[in-house]
C-alpha cells in the first residue's frame, strides 16, 4: 500500500486485479478495530496459550530497522509483529532482539527526525 499524496488524510491505496485500485482510511481500521468487540468461542487452554500468530505484516515493515513502510516513524517488535515459533526461547529472542532493534532505531529517528 503506499500513501496518496493527492488525498487528505491517512489514504492508503493499493492496486488490485485487472488494474483496478483502492483506497482505504488507515485511521477509519484503527477506529474500528479499537471499537470491536467479540465474544471468545474458546481456547486450547493455558498450557498451550504461548504466543500470538498474526500481527503486522514483516514485508510492510524495513528488516534493518522495524520501521514501518507505511507510516514513517513509527517501529515495530515482538508479537505485534507477524512472526511467531516454536516454545524454546525463539520468541523471547524475537522479542529482546527485535525489541533492541526497533528501540534504538527509534531513538535515532527521534533524535534526528528524517527530512520529508
Ligand atoms: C504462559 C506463557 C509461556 C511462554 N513461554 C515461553 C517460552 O518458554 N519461551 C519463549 O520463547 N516464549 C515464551 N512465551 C512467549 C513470550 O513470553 C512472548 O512471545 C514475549 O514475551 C512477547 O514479548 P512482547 O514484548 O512482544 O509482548 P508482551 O510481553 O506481551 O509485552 C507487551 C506489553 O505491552 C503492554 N501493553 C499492552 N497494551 C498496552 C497499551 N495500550 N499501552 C501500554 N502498554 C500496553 C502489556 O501490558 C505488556 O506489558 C510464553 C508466553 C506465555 C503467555
Amino acid at each position: 500500500m503506499t500513501r496518496d499524496e493527492n488525498r487528505t488524510g491517512n489514504i492508503y491505496s493499493k492496486e488490485g486485479r485487472g488494474g483496478s485500485k483502492f483506497w482505504v482510511d488507515i485511521r477509519a481500521i484503527a477506529e474500528g478495530i479499537r471499537q470491536w468487540r467479540f465474544d471468545i468461542a474458546g481456547f486450547v487452554g493455558y498450557e498451550r496459550a504461548v504466543v500470538t500468530a498474526g500481527g503486522v505484516d514483516c514485508d510492510e515493515v524495513v528488516a534493518k530497522t522495524l520501521e514501518s513502510r507505511l507510516v514513517p516513524s513509527l517501529f515495530f517488535c515482538g508479537e505485534v509483529l507477524d512472526l511467531d515459533a516454536d516454545t524454546g526461547g525463539y520468541n523471547l529472542h524475537i522479542a529482546f532482539a527485535t525489541g533492541r532493534l526497533a528501540g534504538r532505531n527509534a531513538c535515532q529517528r527521534a533524535l534526528k527526525p528524517r527530512k520529508m
